[in-house]
């Protein structure tokens, strides 16, 4: 039981005692406990993936190391609405420290983050084409992450929203069993790369999972369909009730039952390294739906707006370096931008 939840319990014992007319009492209690709730669990999220090193390189510009990996994209993003994030990943000796402490200043809890201390971080590197909008993996080497169990420590477990970030399927699955209470939504994003290597275990997670996010490319590799709209119903009886699929530069599309909705992306005068976009989208559609709790199809709308807000700061500059200058300002302020992007008027008459 966390802090509010003591408080909570011994105030509502203590004037139901007094008091037939409790629950007016309990339920302003609670709203005033939400002004604590970077100190509990209550609107917290577990965000799990990669936390590495890449070498990217753009047409803009290249980089032999610099931090990178799903769940830190995830995290940055993510905690610009929710506290605190509950990470789970591992890294190895050569991870720095100054990383970890700025990470942890954003109420980013790095219990569930496994350090081993003789050997290296995940590595990725990529090769980004001249439209920015396809790239190359030039090399996975998975290092730690080879060995990987991911443990969900007993103050991760009243965790209400579970974002799954990119990492084998495997691995995702473990998350989800040791949870003792299935959390509220559960979103899964992954790659190519696992739909490559485990498409088996990848299909045993979907049927777990309320929301999972692809690239256009992937939903014609899962689905054997070139029709979006095709591949994304055959994806959805996989298991997954929504399904966004992201287009980069095209905006992304949410899909529920019949329903459809398009969320365009900024367009940008620059875009310089496109690594996490995704990643900051998926924290940002998380981290709206965690600190609104609404799980609704029209808030999924909002949280979509709110991702690729997000990536649109993600891809200003090399790594996450751009999600940790930011304001609630310019984010605010961005999001305006798309609401400008798509709002006209029509006489029909
Ligand atoms: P995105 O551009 O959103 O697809 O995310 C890129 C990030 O994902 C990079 O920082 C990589 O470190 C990380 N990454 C690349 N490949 C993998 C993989 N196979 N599993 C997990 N994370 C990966």
């Amino acid at each position: 039981m966390g802090y509010r939840d003591e408080v909570e319990s011994a105030f509502t014992h203590n004037v139901k005692q007094n008091n037939p007319d409790y629950k007016p009492i309990a339920v302003i209690l609670s709203y005033f406990c939400n002004d604590f709730s970077s100190t509990t669990n209550h609107m917290s999220l577990i965000t799990v993936g990669t936390m590495a090193f890449d070498a990217i390189e753009t047409p803009f510009g290249k980089v032999d190391q610099i931090v990178g990996g799903s769940a830190t994209y995830v995290a940055y993003s993510a905690s610009q609405f929710v506290s605190p994030i509950n990470q789970i990943s591992i890294i190895g000796y050569d991870f720095p420290s100054e990383e970890l402490e700025a990470m942890k200043k954003r109420d980013i809890h790095m219990e569930g983050v496994e350090v081993v201390p003789d050997k290296k971080s995940f590595f990725w590197s990529g090769k980004y084409h001249l439209d920015m909008n396809s790239r190359d993996t030039l090399v996975t080497d998975l290092n730690v992450l080879a060995d990987f169990n991911p443990v969900v420590p007993e103050s991760y477990q009243s965790s209400e929203f579970l974002m799954l970030g990119n990492l084998m399927p495997k691995l995702q699955m473990s998350v989800i069993d040791q949870m003792k209470t299935r959390p509220k939504l559960i979103v899964m994003d992954t790659m190519n790369f696992w739909m490559d290597v485990a498409m088996d275990d990848l299909k045993e997670v979907l049927k777990k999972v309320d929301v999972l996010l692809v690239n256009d490319a992937e939903a014609r590799q899962l689905s054997g369909e070139i029709s979006l709209v095709k591949a994304a119903r055959i994806i959805m009886d996989m298991g997954p009730a929504f399904l966004i699929i992201k287009k980069g530069e095209h905006g992304a599309l949410l899909f529920h039952k019949n329903h459809v909705f398009f969320a365009p992306a900024l367009p940008l005068e620059e875009v310089f390294d496109p690594t996490g976009a995704g990643d900051t989208f998926a924290g940002g559609f998380i981290g709206h739906i965690a600190k609104t709790k609404d799980i609704s199809f029209e808030n999924m709308k909002r949280a979509i707006i709110v991702g690729s807000a997000l990536a649109s700061f993600c891809v200003e500059k090399f790594g996450p370096e751009r999600l940790k200058e930011i304001s609630k300002a310019d984010i605010d302020a961005r999001i305006q931008e798309f609401v400008q992007l798509v709002n006209f008027d029509i006489d029909l008459g």
